[in-house]
């Protein structure tokens, strides 16, 4: 049993989601850094000085899941932060091109396969992996769940034809991050007056892997906002924020 406060953080092997493990773990949390793939999770826990262990986790696969919760259970004995960060953009081939990914996940043209495949580990990933971990969070003090979301699946930016993006908005990884917003609203409803809050942060467009490093902010600057939702015990639930502050839904 932990004395620390303990958090998962999912896919944070790589990117944002091994920078949020950094940051909270500086903090004094014991982090448990959610890979798909053990060794590189084991690889990026190694590069986290404090206390930090790899957990086997693909967010599409009930079997994987239900294990690590498990092994949460049996050896740390608590969870007070999850941070669903793990997201894919496309199922093309990696280095595609931020252009092409977003003529292809146009609503005219996105394949279906490729949508039900975004949406497995963005959305559907992010309801099985709360649902498992709602039990050892149910017992914490006072827990988070932070919901690593996105300013373009802003239903309300997108419908404003002032808002310089939305030619961007696709049935891919936009409406999956839309629909990411529904659920985190869902939970944080159902879970008023309980401990645990439940919000939904975007890092800010950062250069990683995701698009192809054409992002314009550093992973520590994009790490910043999930991770002070995740610190901030005491602010509100059911929110959707961004490294300016609120953003609409
Ligand atoms: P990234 O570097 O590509 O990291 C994504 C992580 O998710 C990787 O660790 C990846 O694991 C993991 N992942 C993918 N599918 C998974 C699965 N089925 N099970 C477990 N892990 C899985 O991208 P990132 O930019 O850091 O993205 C982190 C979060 O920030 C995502 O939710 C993304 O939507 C959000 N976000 C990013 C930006 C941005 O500009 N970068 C902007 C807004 C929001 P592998 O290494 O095994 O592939």
């Amino acid at each position: 049993m932990q004395n620390n406060p303990v958090a998962l953080v999912t896919g944070a092997n790589q990117g944002i989601g091994l920078q949020i493990a950094k940051d909270l773990a500086s903090n004094g949390f014991t982090v448990l850094v959610g890979s798909r793939n053990l060794e590189n999770g084991e690889r990026a826990a190694r590069g986290i000085r404090a206390q930090a262990h790899a957990l086997q986790l693909d967010v599409t696969d009930q079997a994987s899941i239900s294990a690590a919760a498990e092994r949460i259970q049996s050896e740390f004995g608590r969870l007070d932060v999850l941070v669903n960060n793990a997201a894919i953009g496309h199922t093309g081939r990696p280095g595609t091109p931020l252009e092409e990914i977003l003529k292809s996940s146009r609503a005219s043209v996105a394949s279906l396969d490729e949508v039900r495949a975004v949406f497995e580990t963005n959305v559907f990933g992010v309801i099985a992996v709360t649902q498992a971990m709602l039990p050892l969070l149910r017992e914490a003090p006072s827990a988070r769940i932070v919901n690593v979301s996105s300013g373009v699946g802003s239903l309300t930016l997108n419908a404003d034809p002032t808002y310089p993006y939305r030619a961007g908005y696709g049935v891919l990884y936009a409406a999956s991050k839309t629909a990411l917003n529904a659920v985190t609203l869902s939970f944080a409803i159902e879970l008023e007056g309980t401990n645990i809050k439940v919000n939904a942060a975007s890092p800010g467009f950062t250069a990683t892997a995701l698009n192809n490093y054409a992002g314009t902010e550093t992973v520590e600057q994009g790490a910043r906002n999930p991770v002070r939702v995740a610190l901030g015990a005491d602010d509100p639930t059911g929110t959707f924020s961004g490294p300016n502050g609120p953003l609409p839904w």
